[in-house]
């Protein structure tokens, strides 16, 4: 019994060896992503609950890894954060969104998601500044969405980014709300342009009331503080029908339109032309 208990000792510590030489080689890549042109954005849009009618698209990032495939930003963005990759990877997807919006009709605005890594490190307003200005894009068409665990860190720096950032004009939307910790004292020492309800809510709006309830105390306290409350992750018309009956003002998910490449670039041209 004891040498086959070693026997799994072995294989455990083989195993382990394997998952940590994996992970270095994953973080290795990540590093290089950039340089190797793995990363692209794909977009999605932003609709008016009542019209339908896009108003911006949401820029999402994705990782085309040459032997793993694409690997999804829920599981490379954690791990680009504990090693700081993030820094050099949020701010080329900030360039890369601006450069892509300022071909767009002047109407339409895009939303980056930025980490709360990237609000700990002091020069943000000052990349999203030389983003803009080399771009060309006008700041009231850009929105930056963040999650509160920003403001949970370094509180002051996260602050003093969130005003000059503000101060350009760029508006700042909280990201996945009603799933933090400490929402409503957020609300009330940060001042954010718009609310993102977290879509596990809304998945279940229709068929269960609890969620409705919540949606509904979310819409009220985003109208007593002047913050706009937007839907994310809507699925069917029943969604998107009870959505506007609760008062959200705009929505975005698959009912609407999937993640895809820039939607007035060449290739959405040469789609509509053959349509
Ligand atoms: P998120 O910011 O909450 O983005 C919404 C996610 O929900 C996206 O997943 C989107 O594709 C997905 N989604 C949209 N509509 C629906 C729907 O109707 N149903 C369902 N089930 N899902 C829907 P995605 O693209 O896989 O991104 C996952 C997360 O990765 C994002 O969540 C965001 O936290 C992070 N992320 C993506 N791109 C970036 C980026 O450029 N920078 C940073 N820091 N984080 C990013
Ligand atoms: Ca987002
Ligand atoms: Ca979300
Ligand atoms: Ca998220």
């Amino acid at each position: 019994a004891k040498s086959s208990g070693r026997g799994i000792a072995v294989f455990f510590d083989q195993e382990m060896d394997e998952l940590a030489r994996d992970r270095r080689a994953l973080e290795h890549d990540l590093r290089h992503a950039i340089t190797r042109n793995q990363l692209h954005l794909v977009f999605q849009p932003l609709v008016a609950t009542a019209f339908g009618s896009v108003v911006g698209y949401e820029a999402l990032l994705r990782w085309q890894h040459p032997e793993r495939g694409e690997i999804p930003p829920d599981f490379f963005i954690p791990i680009a954060e504990e090693i700081g990759a993030i820094v050099s990877i949020g701010e080329w997807v900030l360039r890369e969104a601006c450069a892509t919006a300022a071909g767009w009709p002047a109407n339409i605005s895009i939303a980056v998601n930025v980490s709360t890594v990237q609000f700990q490190v002091p020069s943000l307003p000052a990349i999203v500044r030389d983003a803009l200005d080399s771009s060309g894009l006008d700041a009231r068409r850009l929105e930056l969405e963040v999650t509160e665990t920003a403001f949970m860190r370094n509180r002051q720096i996260a602050l003093k980014s969130l005003h000059e950032i503000r101060a350009m004009g760029v508006r700042i939307a909280m990201d996945d709300f009603g799933i933090g910790y400490s929402s409503l004292s957020n609300l009330k020492a940060f001042p954010f342009d718009k609310i993102k309800i977290d879509k596990s809510f809304v998945a279940s709006i229709s068929d269960d009331e609890a969620s409705r309830s919540i949606v509904r105390a979310i819409v009220g306290l985003g109208r007593s503080f002047n913050m706009p409350i937007v839907a994310e992750g809507v699925e069917t018309e029943a969604q998107r029908q009870m959505l506007l009956d609760e008062g959200c003002p705009q929505a975005q998910g698959y009912y609407f339109g999937r993640p895809a490449g820039d939607p007035f670039g060449d290739a959405a041209r040469d789609r509509q032309v053959k349509s």
